[in-house]
């Protein structure tokens, strides 16, 4: 296949100039004509040829004119143009090329000449045709390129500075804003962290999907209720920071930061609907200001974070603003929190165990194992500081198994050594009741030491089970149908519902100590007791009276059916090897 050949225009007001150019190209090129200025620029829109040889000088409108045209509109621009003029007419070469004409040839035509203009100038034309489509070939190219990348780059950046799962700024980022904000206006800075509270144990009751759904929620709560009045981040896990500005020194608007820190609480701290599930938390938060409290945005942050952690401890505020003493004591919990996580693998945490007895034969029937953390320096921790920590860190998981495991192998070491039987309970919290793996997780662990589940009595408090009753009978069922025995523990504490207690498989009912106080001195306290023992005795429950510490309160609990009691009458907590000299004598 063979191109077409290139087309010429000849434009002359004389057509025998034209008939002898065409009769010079008409071999090698398609020719075109024209006999004016505007017949031209008309063929020219309508099929723009390759090449045009111009008279200079016609009538209405000569050469120059019609070659400004075209090359002022960018379709035509590129079109060489060859002048053609008589010898004797003046001509204006440098007007010609000036106003970009390509060459000229002179009347009357060298055929030759003429020939090989048009040919270089086709050849010129051609080539700087081909360029200019390979350099918008490769501007296409490379635009496109450059446009990835601002795209990879954006993106890169956009990962860099915010937080995949709930779209908030990163720590970074945040600290970014911070410090723009110190720069312009120092005075006027705080910052808030907002952390919720027992997130850890919360993710492993709801699995960490749905943990992700609720602080994708919490997040979008905090966004909206900030507005554009605040800037939130996510610092990491389940805490947030919060950048707030005031209009005047912060120090004179500290009601504003209250009102402030207000708004938020109150749209974040409220139940969450989670796949059909309602899910109440609490959210603990601190405030700094600086420069009082901090003169960088990493101080700030942290002065803030030690005012939440107070907030956390304390019962009745949900908030806090920092105050010097704070960094103290958070350091000490933070130190508190590495020292546990040893303990519970270096097994300091160890049961002791407080001897229970039958009320009507005086004889030991077990004991209940309460965890001692008994610390290099021979002082001992009780439950009552770590086993809220472990929550709170999500070190629960670990204690409970711990503990549970030393039970385990104490029970079957003791049950092979001494005739006695005996039961001995464990303590769950609701955080280690709750989550998902609990039961498998019990059942490996009586697997793994070859107990005798039927030695072994979970005690769990009416307030793990509260939560959601059919869930906790399922448990407590699978439980009971391996063998294993439980105890409602703290029984008439806080919720008490006589409903639910019906449709628990459980077999035992322990009255908290702190209705023992009262017992065989006030009568109410004699009324409630009396009522829980009936309440047992009616359903076929044991009941176990715990902190007696007088003859009194033990003659009250026989006098009312009272099946087992412990406390410090009888004896407190001890390590084993005295549980074990106790053991010997009976
Ligand atoms: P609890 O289950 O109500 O345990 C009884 C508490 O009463 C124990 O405190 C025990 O030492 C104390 N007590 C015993 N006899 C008397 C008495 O006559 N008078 C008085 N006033 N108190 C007495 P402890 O050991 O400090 O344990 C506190 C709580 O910590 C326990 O309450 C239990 O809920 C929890 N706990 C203990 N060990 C564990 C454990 O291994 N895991 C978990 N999750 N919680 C545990
Ligand atoms: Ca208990
Ligand atoms: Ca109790």
């Amino acid at each position: 296949m063979t191109a077409d050949p290139p087309t010429v225009l000849i434009v002359d007001d004389t057509p025998s100039n034209i008939d002898m150019l065409r009769s010079v190209l008409a071999g090698s090129y398609r020719v075109q004509a024209a006999t004016s200025g505007r017949r031209a620029l008309d063929i020219v829109a309508d099929q723009p040829p390759d090449l045009i040889l111009l008279d200079v000088v016609m009538p209405d409108m000569d050469g120059y004119a019609v070659c400004r045209r075209l090359k002022s509109d960018a379709q035509t621009a590129r079109i060489p143009v060859i002048f053609v003029t008589a010898k004797n007419e003046a001509r204006d070469e440098e007007l010609g090329f000036s106003i970009g004409g390509a060459d000229y040839v002179a009347k009357p035509f060298e055929p030759a000449v003429v020939r090989a203009r048009v040919a270089t100038h086709l050849a010129l034309y051609d080539q700087t045709r081909l360029l200019q489509q390979l350099v918008d070939e490769r501007t296409v190219q490379l635009r496109y390129e450059m446009d990835q990348r601002e795209d990879a780059v954006a993106r890169v950046r956009y990962l860099h500075e915010y937080d995949s799962l709930t779209g908030l700024a990163h720590r970074s980022l945040l600290m970014q804003r911070i410090d723009m904000a110190l720069e312009t206006h120092p005075d006027r800075v705080a910052v808030a962290v907002l952390d919720v509270d027992r997130f850890a144990a919360i993710n492993d009751a709801l699995g960490t999907r749905l943990g992700d759904l609720l602080l994708q929620q919490i997040a979008t709560a905090l966004r909206d209720a900030a507005g554009g009045t605040a800037f939130i981040g996510r610092l990491g896990g389940d805490s947030f920071g919060v950048l707030l500005t005031s209009k005047s020194r912060v120090v004179d608007q500290l009601h504003l930061i209250n009102e402030h820190m207000e708004r938020l609480f109150e749209a974040v701290a409220r139940p969450y609907m989670l796949e059909g599930e309602r899910i109440q938390i609490r959210i603990s938060g601190g405030v700094a200001v600086h420069p009082k409290d901090g003169e960088t945005a990493e101080l700030l942050i942290k002065s803030a974070d030690a005012a939440m952690h107070a907030a956390k401890d304390a019962t009745l505020t949900t908030y806090m603003f920092y105050s010097a003493e704070m960094n103290s004591a958070s350091r000490e919990l933070l130190t508190l929190e590495s020292e546990l996580r040893d303990a519970i693998r270096d097994g300091a945490i160890k049961p002791w165990y407080q001897p229970k007895f039958d009320l009507k034969t005086r004889t030991l029937v077990g004991a209940e194992a309460l965890a001692r953390w008994v610390r290099p320096d021979g002082r001992s921790i009780g439950p009552s500081v770590f086993v809220p920590l472990a929550e709170k860190t999500g070190l629960y998981k670990a204690l409970n198994q711990r503990i549970v495991h030393d039970v385990c192998v104490q029970a079957r070491s003791w049950a092979s050594n001494f005739d006695t039987p005996i039961t001995l309970a464990v303590n769950v919290s609701a955080a280690d009741f709750q989550y998902p793996g609990f039961v498998a997780d019990m059942l490996s662990i009586v697997r793994d030491t070859g107990v005798d589940p039927r030695m072994i009595e979970i005690e769990i408090t009416e307030h793990a089970v509260i939560a959601d009753p059919l869930a906790a009978a399922d448990k407590i069922g699978v439980l009971a149908g391996h063998g294993f025995t439980t105890a409602l523990d703290d029984f008439g504490v806080g919720y008490s519902s006589l409903s639910y207690i019906r449709q628990l498989p459980i077999h035992t009912l322990k009255i908290d100590h702190s209705f023992m106080g009262g017992v065989g001195e006030d009568e109410r306290a004699d009324a409630v007791a009396a009522t829980i023992l009936t309440l047992a005795n009616r359903l076929g429950l044991t009941s176990v009276g715990e902190g007696v510490e007088h003859e009194h309160q033990m003659q009250f609990l026989g006098a009312n059916g009272c099946t087992l009691v412990q406390g410090f009458l009888f004896a407190g907590a001890m390590a084993s090897d005295a549980f074990e000299t106790q053991l010997l004598r009976h």
